[in-house]
């Protein structure tokens, strides 16, 4: 079988595992289409090379481009020709890292020993000392999940959906307890055992509106993982019907939800709200509005928060002002520490979205917006909206 064919299909079917914001086009020229980008913890990005090593898969899952009743052609990849391709192309300086992922082809320790086999080719044959994120298989052995431990960087499970309940309606093999929350909590003890081990720590992915779940279930379960498994981040791919699989008529899940659960998520993981705050953004039926980011939404229903003195409020009520983030926040309290802040302007400075943060904020001698303007202290605007997290904020 020609590598070439099977990079081709490997690849475009590795697209659906989410592991930071795909830069490249699918469509782009071979063999820049195998590559996506994902975001650094300290800044700056990394290109990594996203494949699978098999797409045979023994399992059902009803929304997924491999599973088992899906008429398609078949390819796998023999660890050494894996490992060959990619140093190929990390050689031509076209990626930093790898991603690897795979269906399952005959069970899911052995397909596991395959994806173990093909890093350590790199890891000890080809000396690739860079970034490697390894997808765990749902319901791989505990020897698997420690030898992946010890070779990656980052590992991850994908726990699809929030509950049982929720996962039975997308895969009839899939076990959420012993296949997937298990193999995370294993992940969780070896790196307390050995800090050393997998030092970008654990994700995971949820696939949004396939099984009919609520966000209220999806963050729910996130604040979970976060505080039970110390999950380092959840990503959320927003479903799409695919041609020749059970859902294939089902409607799509609109790309804003997955970004409002990201913005949610954000609040939990990076501002530091609690999970009850967080809820406030919920509606009646348990989902996030999709017209109104959901720190809005959080500031909105609870008036009396409001409007906090920017010269007197602590780093964690400025976090709570819509338009101020945490590095914004931080600005105003070094600031703050030199002089008092008196103008819209100065705010503006830090990077504070100024037209969303006006109304929740006060301070003496305040100038009004108009009053700025008026006062040319500053120029025209653009129509500006807080910063929104994208999938940025943690290498794949
Ligand atoms: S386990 Fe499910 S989601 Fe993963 S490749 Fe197989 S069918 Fe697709």
């Amino acid at each position: 079988m020609d590598t070439e064919v099977k990079l081709e299909a490997l690849a475009a079917d590795a697209r659906f595992d989410v592991c930071g914001w795909t830069g490249i086009p699918v469509s782009s020229p071979s063999p820049m289409r195998f590559i996506h980008r994902a975001a650094l913890p300290g800044g700056g990005c990394v290109s990594l090379f996203k494949v699978l090593l098999t797409n045979v898969c023994i399992n059902d899952c009803v929304y997924c481009v491999n599973q088992v009743a899906r008429d398609k052609p078949r390819y796998s990849f023999q660890p050494d020709e894996l490992a060959k391709v990619f140093m190929e192309l990390h050689r031509k300086r076209l990626v930093q890292g790898l991603f690897l992922t795979s269906g399952i082809g005959t069970n899911p320790s052995r397909t596991m020993e395959q994806m173990i086999k093909t890093v350590e080719i790199l890891r000890h044959r080809y000396e690739f000392s860079g970034y490697i994120h390894l997808k765990m298989l749902p319901g791989a052995s505990f020897d698997c999940i420690e030898a992946g431990c010890r070779l990656a960087n980052r590992v991850s499970v994908n726990i699809e959906a929030p509950t049982v309940q929720h996962l039975a309606r997308l895969s009839t093999r899939k076990d959420l307890y012993q296949g997937i929350l298990e193999p995370m909590q294993w992940v969780k003890r070896l790196k307390a055992k050995d800090e050393s081990l997998v030092p970008s720590g654990q994700t995971t992915q949820f696939v949004v509106g396939a099984a009919g779940e609520t966000d209220r279930d999806i963050l729910r379960t996130t604040e979970a993982l976060y505080h039970d498994i110390s999950l380092r981040r959840a990503y959320f791919s927003a479903f799409h019907p695919i041609p020749g699989t059970r859902l294939e008529e089902a409607r799509p899940t609109p790309p804003r939800r997955e970004n409002r659960l990201y913005q949610a998520d954000w609040l939990l993981r990076v501002y530091g709200f609690p999970y009850q705050e967080v809820e406030l953004a919920l509606g009646d039926r348990g989902n996030l509005s999709l017209s109104q980011n959901p720190k809005l939404v959080i500031a909105r229903k609870q008036p009396w928060l409001f409007p906090v003195d920017i010269n007197k409020a602590s780093y964690e009520e400025l976090l709570r002002v819509p338009g101020i983030g945490p590095t914004s926040a931080q600005r105003i309290v070094q600031a703050r520490k030199e002089h008092s802040i008196y103008a819209l302007s100065q705010l503006r400075k830090m990077r504070v979205v100024v037209k969303q943060a006006a109304p929740y904020i006060w301070f003496q001698g305040m100038l009004t917006w108009e009053r700025e303007k008026q006062l040319s202290f500053l120029p025209e605007l653009e129509e500006e909206t807080e910063p929104e997290p994208t999938l940025a904020g943690a290498v794949g």
